[in-house]
């Protein structure tokens, strides 16, 4: 039942599959690749197949072919062959276990950071067994819509005249000769007839049907959908709710980490002084106010979580919990990510805005379309990673300074830098429109000049980044600081 629920009820399905060891969830991956593997060359084949473009025995003979030539290359050379296709399968593991510890920080608890990289392994084994489905749905829905824009392509190419055919050239006759005459004559009935079919074939490409019109479109969007979807079910299967509790922690105090068991609540604590209750009493460790968005609005929530994010790490490192298991940040990924494809697209907009010599709208309006999807797509994943990186990195640092797995709260942390994340996007898309507007003046510049300030601009936008990506990271850190010693 897994193949089927894990896309749909990740939650449920993990914690039905809570007993599976690691070498049956890995047979469950394993088998779950093989299976996608040959629905993708089953999709791949189909079209051809179903038109009777090819017969069912010619793929068969086809797949014989392959093996054939796998098992030759096998006799030629066993070993380099071995090396190949082990390496390859090697690779494919690889990529699945990096992006594993890279999910780990949203899975983990105040455990070793060893169980939570394992627990975000083993999951996301089990969680392959999406991959068929996935593949299956896209195929049922693209393969039609490819049917029908091939199958226009194909009915046009047929019923349409060709195209006219140029006169023979006959350049070596005299100017005046009537041949020469005659050859510029059929010259111009070609060029009106060329520009006729033109404006015909131009006519009846702008009349194709609404499916052929956006086939591409809607086929970007569908695998696009399939992709959010894995990402929200994968996401969800690894940050499923598990029933064994954390292991116990000594209470420490939340200022120096020292060691508080057998200290009075109401004294102070011997190493640093601080009161006692303000670590271990009821009112420490509240939660960040987005915990709390329920009492006091999301807005108002979302505003205050930020702003302390952004200013105030410390003290807001201070509210995060480490040991109690929460959620509630988890919802900032979609927001976040949302709000940098958005800051993306507005920051497209005003590339192709000066581009235009400042005025709307632009040369190509479908470039809005189409470079807003595709870099507000593409800055929604740099965000992402970026997220995950900071926070499986940072969590590491600190379990090697520390000893202590502070994954749950670098998570949070990075979650709630949202908003340093959009600035970041507004700043490089502010550069590209700067390079842009700049471009024009720059090309006045003799080469050697020009060159110069190419090579320095590219420097600085490196620069920069780098720059922005230690600030983030160095935030993450700061906040996490906060939370250290956390009891809660
Ligand atoms: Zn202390």
């Amino acid at each position: 039942m897994a193949f089927l629920t894990v896309g749909l009820c990740p939650v449920t399905t993990m914690l039905r599959t809570a007993h599976v060891g690691y070498v049956r969830a890995w047979a469950v991956h394993f088998v779950s690749a093989v299976v996608a593997s040959l629905l993708i060359v089953a999709c791949m084949i189909w079209p051809a197949f179903s038109s009777k473009e090819v017969e069912f025995w010619f793929i068969v003979s086809l797949i014989e072919q392959v093996l054939a030539e796998v098992a030759d290359e096998f006799r030629h050379a066993p070993l380099l062959t071995t090396l190949i296709i082990g390496s390859s399968v090697l690779g494919v593991e690889l990529a699945v276990v990096v992006a594993a510890m890279l999910f780990a920080p949203w899975g983990a608890r105040d455990e070793s950071i060893l169980s939570s990289l394992c627990h975000a392994l083993r999951r996301t084994w089990l969680y392959t067994a999406h991959a068929p489905l996935l593949i299956l749905l896209c195929g049922l829905a693209l393969m039609p819509l490819w049917g029908i824009e091939s199958e226009w392509r194909q009915a046009s190419r047929l019923e349409w005249n060709p195209p006219p055919v140029p006169p023979l050239n006959s350049q070596n006759q005299p100017k005046d000769s009537p041949a020469r005459k005659e050859y510029e004559q059929a010259l111009a009935e070609f060029n009106v007839a060329l520009e006729a079919h033109h404006d015909a074939w131009q006519m009846r490409y702008s009349q194709r049907p609404w499916l052929v019109k956006y086939a591409d479109l809607l086929g970007t969007g569908l695998v696009l959908l399939a992709c959010a979807w894995s990402l929200w079910a994968w996401l969800r299967s690894v940050g499923a709710p598990r029933r064994e509790k954390p292991p116990d922690r000594p209470p420490l105090c939340e200022f120096c980490g020292y060691n508080l068991t057998g200290t009075a609540l109401a004294s102070r604590c011997p190493e640093c002084g601080e009161p006692v209750s303000a670590s271990l009493g009821p009112d420490a460790r509240p939660g960040p106010p987005w915990q709390h968005r329920a009492e006091i609005g999301r807005w108002r929530a979302w505003w205050r979580c930020t702003l302390d994010a952004l200013l105030h790490r410390r003290e807001f490192g201070r509210t995060l919990r480490a040991y109690t298991p929460t959620s509630a940040h988890r919802t900032l990924l979609a927001i976040n990510l949302i709000m940098v494809f958005v800051v993306a697209w507005i920051g497209v907009m005003a590339v192709l805005f000066v581009e235009n010599d400042w005025s709307w709208p632009p040369r190509n309006p479908d470039a809005v379309w189409y470079v807003g999807l595709f870099l507000g797509i593409t800055s929604a994943v740099l965000a992402l990673a970026v997220t995950f990186l900071a926070a499986i990195s940072v969590g590491i640092g600190y379990h090697v300074a520390d000893r202590r797995n502070l994954m749950p709260v670098t998570m949070q942390a990075s979650l709630y830098l949202g908003v340093y994340l959009a600035i970041w996007t507004a700043l490089v898309f502010a550069m590209i429109a700067v390079a842009v507007g700049g471009e024009r003046l720059i090309r006045e510049l003799p080469l050697q000049q020009r060159t110069w300030v190419e090579v320095g601009a590219v420097c600085l936008v490196l620069l920069m980044n780098m720059l922005l990506l230690f600030g983030y990271i160095r935030r993450v850190i700061g906040i996490t600081a906060g939370a250290r010693y956390a009891n809660r």
